[in-house]
């Protein structure tokens, strides 16, 4: 899987901050333009996320081109709606020869990769029968299977992505567009990283719009691990939510880590500690799927 942020708007942590401000504010956009400064740009982008206030964040978009994912994974994506999107068709673009590549998903890998693999073989066999016996491309595909890959081009506002990763950065979403939201969600953050603080799953935004102690998921990897929700929306209950988000992340065994050594050695606090320092060494690529 191939997931790269192509084109956003680029000043557009500015952009949203000063709508934010603007709707507040007597004075105009120029005012706004040349007076804010990097400490305010920040502040209002917060106050405009944690009151749940998203307008100002579609004036800020990003094209994402995303390849070798699954039709399974594709067909989710495409269920958020206020997006754009252009798929690869396989009636133009025929998966064949070596732009066959089905996804095997994770879970088949230990004991069933030869079944899957095989069931992949016959339906390419099959599939490549019919296009030979002329059936035309757009009837043919109807026996590729559902893990067939694809390519698709998707533009989404910074709104929707916060609502894209509330939905499919939690544990509960299935595992490949879960992979896919977590790297999306790595690519926004390299470009707009004051814009997407406060991304997460539907825990981190409900905390973050009833409690006054904004959590990142920095905070959560950083041991920091405040939640102030009684529960998510998936019904996950307050403590066992930080390890809910590491799973989430293929890291597991590193809450456990954390977890054990604080038991261990008494806890240490609240921020960056020994446990913390020295579990991420220890476990920071262990069974990680999805990039942070
Ligand atoms: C874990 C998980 C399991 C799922 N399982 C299933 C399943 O079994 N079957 C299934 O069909 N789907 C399933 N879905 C898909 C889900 O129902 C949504 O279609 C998908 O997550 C898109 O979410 P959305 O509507 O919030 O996003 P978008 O379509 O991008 O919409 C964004 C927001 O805009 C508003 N909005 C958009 N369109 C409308 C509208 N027509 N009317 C009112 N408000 C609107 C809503 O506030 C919405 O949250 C699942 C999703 C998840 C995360």
């Amino acid at each position: 899987m191939k997931v790269e942020l192509v084109s956003y708007t680029k000043d557009g942590e500015k952009i949203v901050a000063i709508a934010s401000k603007m709707s507040r504010s007597r004075k105009g956009w120029d005012y706004h333009e040349k007076t804010m400064t990097d400490e305010e740009i920040e502040v209002w982008i917060r106050e405009a996320i944690i009151h749940g206030y998203w307008s100002p964040l579609e004036h800020s978009s990003y094209t994402f081109s995303i390849e070798g994912i699954s039709r399974v994974a594709s067909h989710q994506l495409v269920r958020h709606r206020i997006a754009s999107y252009t798929q690869m068709s396989h009636r133009f673009a025929k998966p064949v020869d070596e732009y066959y590549q089905p996804v095997t998903p994770p879970s088949a890998e230990k004991r069933n990769e030869e079944l899957v693999k095989k069931a992949y073989d016959d339906a390419y066999k099959y599939y490549y029968e019919l296009l030979q016996n002329g059936v035309p491309e757009e009837d043919a595909r109807y026996v590729l299977p559902n893990g067939v890959n694809t390519n698709i081009v998707v533009t989404m506002n910074a709104r929707e992505l916060y609502n894209f990763f509330a939905l499919r950065l939690c544990s509960r979403a299935q595992w490949e567009i879960r992979q896919v939201a977590w790297k999306m969600l790595e690519e926004v953050k390299k470009v707009h990283p004051r814009l997407f603080k406060y991304a997460g799953a539907n825990c981190i935004i409900l905390n973050n719009l009833t409690s006054d102690r904004s959590m990142t998921i920095e905070n959560v990897l950083n041991g920091i691990w405040g939640f102030e929700i009684t529960r998510c929306p998936e019904g996950v209950y307050r403590d066992g939510i930080p390890k809910c988000i590491l799973s989430s992340m293929g890291l597991a065994e590193l809450w456990q880590c954390i977890h054990d050594c604080k038991v261990h050695f008494g806890d240490p606090g609240d921020d960056d500690s020994g446990c913390i320092a020295w579990c991420k060494k220890n476990y920071a690529n262990g069974s990680r799927q999805g990039g942070a």
